[in-house]
């Protein structure tokens, strides 16, 4: 009883990770998302994956102390998946129905964003603190708080969801979770380039983003760090936003450290520098040294997540 897989249920691809109790990560794939009203294809998917994966390998089903999974979707404290809206799922109880079609004991499941926060908990930037919150910024912005050891999921698998936190009550367009004004519209990589589009048309000033057929928000970090004015807006108005949305949940969970984590921060230590800045003008001044860092696992931190998830449950 020492290895465990990691799995992570995206979207588009499904991210697989055999991991050891001793060695940690031993090897990972990917295979694609089959969508469906239901997770039954799919299981199956990642089962064959398993099986061909222990037979290469040579390890024995019984050797195995479980496997975790992250699912895109509210998970409750009991284990159902609240529907998981990009890969068409209704409510489930995932675990069950793993178990089920993997013949393996136990499957442990939880929200992806919260199970990258545990991965980044357990082997990332956050091994040697108690609690921690992390933010995502992706294609949408996650989140997940970590306290005593624990993922928070609360009743409704809705802790630690800062993305849909309003930040704007007067925003007029809808975020993809039906609300407005959420932080996801305006932190997420496609809500960057919405603001800076908007900077762009309210203002003649000129700027490298105005030669680009297509603006992402990589462009925008790049040209802000290259003093580009429409841009450096862009990333002041949006980092001020996710320090006052950080500051906000950190009155409530006080974690030891704040990771950013997800594509768009690759931006690296600007970015990092510019949100703690905004964070402090919103927090109580003994509160204002909180530790800020970058999530460190990056793409993995789902299969690690998941693979802590079994290997703390022993
Ligand atoms: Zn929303």
């Amino acid at each position: 009883m020492e290895y465990c897989f990691g799995v992570d249920i995206g979207g588009t691809t499904i991210k697989m990770g055999l991991f050891s109790r001793k060695d940690g990560l031993l090897e990972k794939w990917e295979i694609p998302t089959r969508k469906g009203t239901n997770p039954t294809a799919l299981l199956k998917d990642v089962a064959l994956a398993i099986e061909k994966c222990l037979l290469e390998k040579g390890i024995k089903k019984e050797r195995l102390e479980g496997v975790g999974m992250a699912a895109p979707g509210p998970v409750t404290e009991d284990g159902c998946l609240r529907g998981a809206i990009n890969i068409g799922w209704g409510d489930v109880f995932l675990a069950d129905e793993a178990e089920k079609i993997l013949g393996i004991s136990p499957i442990l499941i939880g929200n992806d964003a919260r199970v990258a926060a545990f991965g980044e908990y357990t082997f990332g930037a956050g091994k040697d603190t108690n609690s921690l919150l992390m933010i995502t910024l992706g294609t949408g912005v996650g989140g997940g708080v970590i306290l005593n050891g624990q993922i928070l999921a609360g009743k409704t698998g809705t802790a630690g969801e800062i993305g849909h936190t309003t930040i704007n009550p007067f925003e007029t367009q809808p975020c993809n979770c039906g609300k407005k004004g959420c932080l996801e519209q305006y932190a997420s990589a496609t809500g960057m380039v919405r603001v800076a589009q908007k900077f762009l048309k309210e203002s003649d000033k000129p700027s490298m983003l105005r030669q680009l057929e297509q603006i992402t928000a990589k462009d925008v970090w790049d040209k802000a760090k290259v003093g580009d004015e429409i841009a450096l807006q862009t990333a002041q108005y949006v980092s001020r936003l996710l320090g006052m949305a950080i500051a906000n949940a950190c009155y409530i969970a006080d974690p030891e450290i704040v990771l950013i984590g997800g594509g768009v921060s690759q931006a690296g230590e600007f970015l990092l520098t510019m949100v703690q800045e905004a964070y402090c003008e919103n927090i109580y001044s003994h509160c204002r040294d909180k530790k800020f860092a970058l999530a460190k696992l990056r793409n993995d931190a789902g299969i690690y997540g998941a693979a802590a998830l079994v290997f703390q449950k022993k």
